[in-house]
């Protein structure tokens, strides 16, 4: 689990490693903002200086997994119900 506390305005952006299918759909949206890492395949948020909310929300919004999670002062934004994953604890 990737965090970016380094936006304004309190967001902080997390990516779930385990919900990124990598399909590259923030990377779309958002470009040179979200990239895949060479590694691991995972998306991160390269560019926290230059990161717009707008483009922040959209990456989000695009991600089929929900894997883009985004909070404002600790609290989520957005996804407002976080689906579970298969595989995920029930509890
Ligand atoms: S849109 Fe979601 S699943 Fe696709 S690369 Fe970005 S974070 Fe990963």
């Amino acid at each position: 689990m990737t965090s970016s506390p380094n936006l304004k305005r309190g967001l902080e952006v997390i990516i779930d490693p385990n919900r990124c299918i990598a399909n590259a759909k923030c990377t779309t949206v958002a470009p040179g903002i979200f990239v895949l890492d060479d590694e691991t395949g995972i998306a991160v948020l390269a560019d926290e200086e230059n990161a717009t909310v707008e483009q922040i929300f959209a990456a989000a919004r695009a991600c089929p997994t929900q894997a883009i999670i985004i909070e404002q002062y600790g609290r989520r934004m957005f996804p407002q119900i976080l689906t579970p994953m298969f595989g995920d604890d029930a509890d």
